[in-house]
This record gives C-alpha cells, structure tokens and sequence, in this order.
C-alpha cells in the first residue's frame, strides 16, 4: 500500500513528537522547513523503506547510513546540543523560538 504524502508527513510528526520530546528537542517553529523535510522523509522512506535524513548523503555504507536515519539525534548529540538543532533545522533545542538565529558549526569545531 502506498501512503500519500501528506498522510506520511502527519504519521512521521505523530511518531516523532514524543521520541524527540523525551531528548529534549521538539520540531522547530519554522514550519514551513518542516513541512519541506518531511516532504522529503516520505520520499526516502517510500524509495528505502527507511526514513533517512533528508540534508545528509547516503554512502552506502550501513554503518554510516544507520547514523543518519531521522531523528538521528542520539548518534550527533554532543554535535546538536552545541548547534541546539539538528543539521537540517528540522528539530530544535525546546527552548527554541527563533531557528534562524543558530548557527551551523563544523563538525571538527565540535569538542
Ligand atoms: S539531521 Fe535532523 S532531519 Fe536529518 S536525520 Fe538528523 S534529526 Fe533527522
């Protein structure tokens, strides 16, 4: 069965929201990029059958693949606490409400 894009995009929210909730992140308020990731997840899922991230490349690898299935917030957690989002935007600290205002910081910059 195929599910349409806009019944994938609530499902994913609806399985999200606590699992991100309890890591102390929450979908950001610029809906608008969250609409756009989604978009993007339910394509990935549909064509992988996994919901992998949408601003990240696959290689193929499994090991590096698996640490970017959404939300890959455990896997880059120190990295995010740091960014207070994930590297799509897609997820912030709770306390955010002005997403544009954080910067993006190199991995490397990251200690
Ligand atoms: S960077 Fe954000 S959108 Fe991408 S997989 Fe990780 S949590 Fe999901």
């Amino acid at each position: 069965m195929t599910m349409d894009v806009e019944g994938g995009k609530r499902a994913l929210r609806e399985q999200w929201a606590p699992i991100v909730d309890a890591l102390g992140y929450k979908f950001s308020p610029d809906e608008e990029l969250v609409d756009f990731c989604l978009e993007q997840e339910v394509t990935l899922y549909g064509k992988h059958g996994i919901p992998f991230c949408p601003c990240q490349g696959l290689t193929g690898e499994r090991d590096h693949d698996m640490r970017i299935v959404c939300p890959c917030i455990p896997w880059h957690r120190k990295h995010f606490d740091r960014m207070r989002r994930c590297w799509c935007g897609l997820f912030v600290h709770k306390d955010v409400m002005d997403p544009d205002s954080l910067p993006q910081i190199p991995e490397g910059e990251v200690d």
